[in-house]
Order: structure tokens, then sequence, then C-alpha cells
């Protein structure tokens, strides 16, 4: 089977992580610092904060700007739930917003539309590895941006890595990431005041005062594991690109649809996009032949909570489906991938011919037309 997606994992953090168990120091300490350091110089940044998670990082980053209960917090609906569960620790209200076509972004110059008195802040996720254009928009506006970069550490716009654009930065160190420590987060930001607070957060032990605090440290056999991951995301981007490239190559001339990059987004490539009428054909056309593809995002907002419709956001879900992509792959099994996929288009199953997902189709067309 070639699985969708796999942790870039070796020797070297093997002997990290035994290092650091053997030194008996596995909790916070100075490997976390560490990797602190060596994360806020790679941004270009002040400082980065480790957490446990990016759902972790994005809660203490809505908190570290002053998020309270009634506020609202813009978000898109074409992302996992760690969002909107964030938003819901702090008690704000999510207001979702729909993405663009081009590339699953949130849509920024329509979401201006969704700003009021009451809103605090938007997370902005760059998805898929593709930066997000438009988050100087909201700062015209006065808008605080919080960055999900959890699927796009490395990524460019205009030459300026993600994570630098916004007032804070958050990372998720997920066994299906870019980079992994099994899980992991970190936060960043130029802006000493909200990386204090947010280390102050997430830290209870020892403390003059009292106010509620959170257990959210990273562990220093995470952090060991995390060094040796940054040290190798260079190398990680460029075997990215690489597999892309292959599958532009091998599948130019195929009724599939990608997802645009303009010549200011430098992609990391976490997902591999392509996009079709029928992706669930492909999808067990794909599985009958031992390789795994998935839906890059499992099910939009609208689906999950039915308070507001996003047809964009619908459509791609719908339209969607994500190849294996990881530096792992070999180019055998890329080239393996593409054979199958070229052989779903020689034997003629083409979208639409498939009963079921005709009524699915009339389905949605319904809901939207509702
Ligand atoms: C994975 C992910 C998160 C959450 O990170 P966890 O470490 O799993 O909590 C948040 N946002 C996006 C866009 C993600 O892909």
């Amino acid at each position: 089977m070639i699985p969708h997606s796999r942790p870039t994992l070796g020797a070297e953090e093997a002997a990290a992580a035994a290092e650091t168990i053997m030194s008996g120091q596995i909790a916070q300490g100075q490997k976390v610092v560490k990797f602190e350091d060596n994360f806020a110089s790679f941004l270009g940044l002040q400082r980065a904060v480790a957490v446990n998670s990016g759902t972790s990082a994005l809660h203490l980053a809505l908190l570290a700007l002053g998020t309270k209960p009634g506020d609202e917090i813009i978000i898109p609906d074409y992302v996992c739930t760690a969002l909107l569960n964030a938003v819901h620790y702090t008690g704000a209200i999510p207001v979702i917003a729909d993405v663009g076509e081009a590339d699953g972004n949130l849509d920024c110059r329509t979401a201006l539309r969704l700003i009021t008195p009451k809103t605090r802040a938007v997370i902005v996720p760059h998805m898929f590895g593709n930066p997000c254009t438009g988050i100087s928009l909201f700062k015209e506006r006065g808008v605080p941006v919080v960055e999900d970069c959890a699927q796009s550490v490395g990524a460019e716009l205009s030459g300026c890595k993600v994570g630098t654009l916004g007032d804070l930065s958050i990372f998720s160190f997920y066994a299906t990431k870019v980079i992994t420590c099994g899980e992991g987060g970190m936060v960043a930001s130029n802006r000493p005041e909200l990386t204090a607070t947010i280390a102050d957060l997430c830290d209870y032990d020892n403390r003059d005062d009292y106010r509620p605090r959170y257990n959210y440290k990273m562990t220093d056999f995470q952090a060991a594991m995390g060094l040796v991951q940054l040290a190798r995301l260079p190398d990680f981007i460029q075997r990215r690109r690489e597999i892309a490239q292959r599958y532009d190559t091998g599948l130019q001339d195929l009724p599939l649809r990608r997802p645009g990059t303009q010549s200011d987004q430098q992609p990391i490539y976490f997902r591999y996009i392509v996009q079709l009428a029928n992706p669930e054909s492909l999808q067990n056309h794909l599985r009958n032949h031992e390789i795994s593809a998935a839906r890059p995002v499992f099910k939009p907002y609208q689906l999950l909570t039915e308070t507001h419709d996003c047809p964009v956001s619908l459509r791609l879900w719908h339209e969607s489906l994500s190849l294996p992509i990881y530096p792992l792959l070999q180019n055998a099994e890329v080239d393996r991938v593409i054979a199958i996929i070229r052989n779903y288009y020689q034997k003629d199953l083409h979208p639409f011919k498939n009963s079921s997902e005709k009524t699915l189709c009339n389905r949605l067309r319904t809901r939207q037309l509702s």
C-alpha cells in the first residue's frame, strides 16, 4: 500500500530522542528553549514559544490578543475543526467565511464584509502548503491576524516566509505535518507583549499570582526531534517540489484541474490536490490498486454545523482529491500513482457516470438553491 501521508523520520530523530530520554530531562527543558530559538531565527522573528499542539497554539494566540466571550473571530469554512475548537475554547463566536476558488484559501477580500465592532481577530490558514494572499487587507482595517501555518512551514509569499505576515503565527508538528515530533506546536511573533503572555499562560507551576493557566508545554524529547526535523526542512521542501513537478508532468494532459499558483506564491506542496467532478470514484480506483488518496479537508464546517452556506468551499470539498506526497515517497511510487490515474481515464470511468455520485450532486445542488 502507498499511504496518503507518512512522517519522514530516521536514525537522527531516534538518536536525538534517545539521548534526551537517557539524560533524565524529558519534560520541558533546554531542548525546548533551543527549539524555540532555532524556530524564531528560521522565521526571522523575535520570539517563538513551543506548545503541545497546533490547537493549543491557536487557543493561546487568541487569548494573547485579548479574546473574550462574545467577541467574534473570523475563520474560513474549508479547514479542519481545530480552528473552530480554539475559538469555542475562548467563548468567542466563530464567524465563518468562504474561500477562494483559486487555491482554497480564505477569500480575504469578501471576508472583509464580515468585520464588525466585535471582531477581535481573523485566523488565516495557508492551506495545503500554499500561502494565502490578502492578509494586508485585514491589517489595513486594524484587524489582528493570526496566521495558521500548520500546513505551510517554509512557504513564501513574495519572498517573505509565511508566519511573518500577521501579528502572530502558529505551527503544528502533528505526525502528518511537514515537520513532526508526534504532537506539538509553536506560536511566533515580533510583538514581545504577545509572546510573553503566551509563555506565561502555557505553564502553570511555581507562580506568585493566580490566574487560570494551561498545561500546554512541549517535552524535551519532542523538542529534540523537532530540532532535527527543522534542520532537515529545506531538503523536505525541495523533495516535495520535485514530486509535485513529477505529478505535474505525468498528469498534465488528463482532464484534471489543479489549484492555481500565482507567481508571488512559493508553495511547499503539503498536499498535491487534483480536482474532478467525481473524486470518490478515482479514490476507489486508487484504493483498488493499493494507493491511498484522501479528501484534503475531511468536512467543511457547513456540513458539520449547518449554520451557514459557503458555496465555493462546498464545491472545492466536493471536487478535490489529495494524492500521496511526502519526502519518503520514491519516484517509482509517484510514477505508479500516475500510471494508475492514467489507467482510470483509459478505462473511461468518467465523472458522473457513477449514479450514486449523480445523486449526491443533485442533493448538493438542491441544498445550494434552498
Ligand atoms: C493540523 C492543523 C491544525 C491543528 O494542529 P494540531 O497540532 O493537530 O492541534 C490547525 N490548523 C491547520 C490548518 C491544520 O492543518
